[in-house]
């Protein structure tokens, strides 16, 4: 499949990586081609700059936000929250008009520090904001509840099956998506049914964020057992 990943942090490195791994056709989008390829130092975490990381993965292209959205036929949101819709109408909506979002942006607002706050919950969410702002694309929100290394290998947990959700009104797009978790290796999926039923998932990050505190880690998973 044609998919563009939009971001270039790491979760659009893991993602890009592990779909061009699936043989998969990857672009990447960013805001300045030059910009991103000029940079040479590690991000805010430690991860290394893309530059870095795309020298070894000479197979996956970087483009920018509308480049990158025009030729494909499934785009991945992994861009931070707070601008989301912004690089999505930077990507142009007539380049988004029916296709498939998989969405695994979360809606922190790091303004008051660290941990951050959610800048929107309870009773919408940013799944539900990019929906209403692009009627024509068909948003999947997955994958926002786990680590970027996890969500693309998932069996690097010696602790087993572990699970994710989708959320999204369109079923097609939805069972389009579970294929491609179940390609990662996934294997418990669940569907939480319509998109604002992300207001779940995103809230799960509170709970996340003093996990990976308490852990000191960020490789572990929700486990639903049942
Ligand atoms: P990030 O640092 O949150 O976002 C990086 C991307 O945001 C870059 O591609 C950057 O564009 C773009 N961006 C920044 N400012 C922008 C602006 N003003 N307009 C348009 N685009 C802008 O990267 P990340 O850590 O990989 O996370 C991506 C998303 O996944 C976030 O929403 C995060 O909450 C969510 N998430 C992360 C993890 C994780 O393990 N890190 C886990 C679950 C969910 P350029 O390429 O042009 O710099």
């Amino acid at each position: 499949m044609k998919i563009a990943v939009l971001g270039t942090g790491m979760v659009g490195q893991a993602l890009a990586g592990r779909l061009a791994e699936l043989g998969h056709d990857v672009t990447v989008g960013t805001r300045d081609i030059a910009a991103t390829m000029a940079r040479t130092e590690p991000d805010g975490m430690g991860n290394p700059p893309y530059s870095a990381w795309a020298a070894a993965r000479p197979a996956v292209r970087l483009a920018t936000f509308a480049e990158a959205a025009e030729g494909a036929e499934l785009l991945v949101n992994a861009t931070s929250g707070d601008v989301s819709i912004a690089a999505l109408e930077a990507a142009g909506a007539d380049n988004l008009a029916g296709k498939i979002l998989i969405d695994i942006a979360n809606p922190l607002d790091f303004s008051r520090g660290f941990p951050p706050t959610l800048f929107v919950k309870d009773t919408d969410s940013l799944g539900e904001q990019i929906q209403a702002a692009f009627p024509q694309l068909k948003v999947v929100k997955t994958l926002n509840t786990l680590t970027a290394a996890l969500m693309v290998i998932p069996a690097q947990l010696a602790g087993g099956e572990h699970s994710v959700f989708v959320s999204g009104n369109d079923a097609d797009a939805k069972k389009t998506v579970v294929g491609l978790l179940e390609s990662f290796g996934h294997t418990d999926i669940i569907d939480l049914g319509d998109i604002t039923t992300a207001r779940g998932t995103e809230m799960l990050l509170p709970v996340w964020l003093r996990l990976m505190g308490a852990l000191n880690t960020p490789m572990f998973n929700f486990k639903i057992v049942r």
